[in-house]
């Protein structure tokens, strides 16, 4: 298939025009699902049936490389491994189980139902549609849904120790957005465990020889042969050697982009430039303004800080979020009597209150903190306050329930939050956005799949606590291993591309032109200068709350510091040997397309939805405004011609549009009162 037939989308639609110079209109993009053929409900089970498979004995002809090995690309490796493709798998860490995916805490929906509280597949999907503010693929959501329930037995099966009830069952907690108990959990080691049994899983497949393992190397560019990606290059983080590696397909499961922002709750390895290298050769990129802040992160203290922490949302369960009334107010917390505070998230929404979904808490607080109310040094956080739990369930049980967050946040910040309320802040913490990928996660480039949170799928503009570890288990267990055989399956015969052919030289070159690019700029500024800039400006005009005017100067911003980057960087060593500091630029340079990116979204896209808000499209109560008329689509972005990224010959941006429409779960207006 090649980009054109994929333009199949609905023929009576009209995208808006953009707003934005220098973006030009696109196509009408098809997600290749069963579509009409049989109810959205059934699209999964529809395409499963109809999928080509690969003989038992023609599999080892077939070599994948999957890039990433956390919880979705350790998966797709040890299932891809198993069945007997001759696979590939890469990451730049020293070992799988030091995926980002380990940092999850919370907990993995299924929709298992082995509660009594009337949970089943459908309220998945439709929390998840909802959740996402009707700006994701619903048949999407239903593929997840379908196979939540086989993603537990599973994880428990290859050793996932997740947490069980006296009489043995599996226990379940709930999390915001729900009213269901669907969130399985390992303690506060979710992601740990999962990511450790995955490891352990693809482990086996390295010591059965079904996979090759490469540790310390990182994707440095993509090779597309006749309309088709058919392999990557990839630097050794030790010795600095450019390897191509060629192949009939590519998975690419390389994790969030919300480094971007340079301060995140992710990993601080984890970055953009997978993607940003697929984006470059033609894959389409989803929805990049997409992004998540989570509504209790600890704020940004200083200048000088490095990342932001997560504290779990848990603590929403007892704790009260407030600011003063009066703006400015800068007494101690203590100080400030009842009458004085404004438990603001309890006013505005009397149903949930302190509970309501991250996106609507993110939201709230992002607009008391810019009306003026914010608190602390740099006035950036709001009040997540015990006092009131403490006096009504004692200390010991606040103890019992949040001893080591409660410990984390006094290590941090050096305030005990059994006498001061904590401060919070709305923090970035997960991208919706990601390479645009059909209903089979295979991006704009055939051959080329996805998946994981690197992938646009599922979440839409809002993701739902504990959904994310689900999505990169269904993508890597039970999606790619059946999409890649299918798009396999009429290869078989073909050879794979030559390590000679003409491609993978160019390829090479590329990557080698970037990186002798950045280390013989000989500036003055190391890349953390730029970064932070680029953060901080992002989190001004790209964050929960955004407006036409910043997004245009912003952007304008992002541009300038663009050009400073390529002309003032300064990297010291050099690029065949071990060099961090070469990592780090190489990663910045993608944040800073990544970012002019975003801010292009996010200008383009005239209306409030998911878990930002523009300032002019809210109503009287302050509530996001949807327009659903003109914006019920994907937007996915294709780079115009426009040169590398140190010598941009324009700004041409082209936007290709999938429309979305929803069966099961009718467009409605989100309302948590
Ligand atoms: C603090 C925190 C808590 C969270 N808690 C929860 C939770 O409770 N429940 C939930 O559902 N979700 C949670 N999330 C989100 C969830 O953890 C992630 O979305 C998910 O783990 C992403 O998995 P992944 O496989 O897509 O990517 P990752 O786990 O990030 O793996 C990416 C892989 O790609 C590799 N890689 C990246 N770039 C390259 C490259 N260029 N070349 C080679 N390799 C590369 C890395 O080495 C790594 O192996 C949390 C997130 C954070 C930050």
């Amino acid at each position: 298939m090649t980009n054109t037939e994929m333009q199949t989308g609905a023929t009576d639609f009209k995208a808006p025009e953009s707003v934005v110079d220098g973006v030009v209109i696109g196509g009408v993009l098809g997600d290749n699902s069963p579509g009409d053929k049989a109810p959205m409900r059934d699209h999964w089970e529809y395409q499963k049936d109809h999928y080509n498979l690969v003989s038992p004995l023609n599999r080892r002809k077939f070599r994948i490389l999957v890039v990433g090995t956390g919880l979705s690309g350790g998966a797709a490796a040890a299932a891809l491994g198993e069945l007997g493709y001759d696979v590939k798998a890469f990451t730049y860490h020293d070992a799988p189980r030091r995926a980002h995916s380990i940092a999850a805490q919370g907990g993995v929906n299924s929709a298992r139902g082995k509660k009594v509280d009337n949970d089943g597949a459908y309220r998945l999907v439709k929390d998840t549609v909802k959740g996402g503010d009707f700006r994701c693929r619903e048949n999407d959501c239903w593929r997840l849904g379908i196979e939540s329930t086989r993603v537990i037995d599973h994880m428990n099966a290859i050793g996932a120790p997740f947490a069980r009830e006296y009489g043995g069952a599996l226990a379940t907690r709930s999390f915001g957005g729900v009213q269901v108990s669907r969130t399985y959990y390992t303690r506060g080691q979710t992601g740990q465990q999962l990511q450790l049994s995955t490891a352990s899983a693809l482990q086996r497949q390295v010591g059965l020889g079904n996979v090759e393992m490469f540790t310390h190397n990182e994707l440095v560019d993509v090779i597309v042969a006749d309309g088709r990606c058919q392999g990557a290059v990839m630097r050794n983080l030790i010795t600095g050697e450019l390897t191509a590696h060629t192949a009939h397909a590519v998975v690419l499961a390389t994790g969030g982009y919300g480094n971007v922002y340079h301060m995140s709750t992710l990993a601080i390895n984890s970055n953009a430039s997978a993607i940003m290298r697929a984006y470059d050769q033609g894959a389409y990129f989803a929805s990049p303004s997409f992004i998540q802040f989570h509504p209790t992160g600890l704020p940004v203290n200083a200048h000088w800080q490095s990342k932001t922490i997560l504290m779990s949302e848990s603590l929403r369960n007892d704790a009260r979020i407030w600011t003063p009334k009066k703006k400015g107010d800068d007494r101690p917390a203590n100080d400030i009597p009842e009458d004085e505070r404004d438990y603001f998230l309890e006013r505005r929404y009397p149903a949930f209150g302190n509970l309501v979904p991250r996106d609507v808490a993110s939201r709230a607080n992002a607009q008391q903190i810019n009306a003026g109310y914010g608190v602390g040094p740099l006035n950036n956080s709001v009040y997540l306050d015990l006092r009131d739990a403490i006096e009504r369930l004692g200390k010991d049980t606040i103890k019992e329930r949040y001893s080591n967050l409660i410990q984390m946040y006094e290590e941090a910040i050096g305030e005990d939050p059994y006498e001061v309320p904590m401060r919070i802040a709305p923090t970035c913490h997960f991208t919706m956005g990601g390479l645009w990928s059909d209903f089979n996660q295979m991006t704009s480039i055939p051959g080329l799949f996805t998946g994981g949170e690197c992938s646009w799928t599922y979440h839409g503009a809002n993701r739902l606590g504990a959904n994310s570890l689900l999505s990169a288990s269904v993508d890597g267990w039970f999606t790619l291993p059946f999409s890649v055989p299918n798009y396999l399956g009429p290869l078989l015969g073909q050879d794979r591309l030559s390590e000679d052919a003409p491609e993978v030289a160019e390829a090479i070159d590329r990557a080698r032109t970037r990186l002798d690019k950045l280390m013989s700029i000989g500036g003055t500024h190391g890349a953390e200068y730029f970064h932070r800039q680029l953060g901080e400006e992002l989190y001004r005009v790209c964050g929960v709350a955004r407006n036409k005017e910043d997004l245009a100067e912003g952007l304008e911003k992002i541009r300038e510091l663009r050009k400073q980057f390529w002309s003032d960087l300064f990297i010291p060593g050099n690029p065949d040997e071990m060099n961090q500091q070469l990592e780090y630029a190489n990663r910045v340079a993608d944040y800073l397309d990544l970012g002019e990116l975003m801010c292009v979204d996010a200008l383009d896209r005239d209306e409030s939805c998911g878990a930002h808000y523009r300032e002019d499209h809210i109503d009287e109560e302050g509530e996001a405004q949807r327009d659903d008329e003109n914006w019920c689509f994907v937007s996915a972005w294709e780079r115009g011609d426009n040169g590398p990224a140190w010598d941009l010959k324009s700004n041409t941006l082209i936007r290709h549009a999938e429309p979305l429409t929803f069966e099961a779960v009718p467009l409605m207006t989100r309302n948590y009162k």
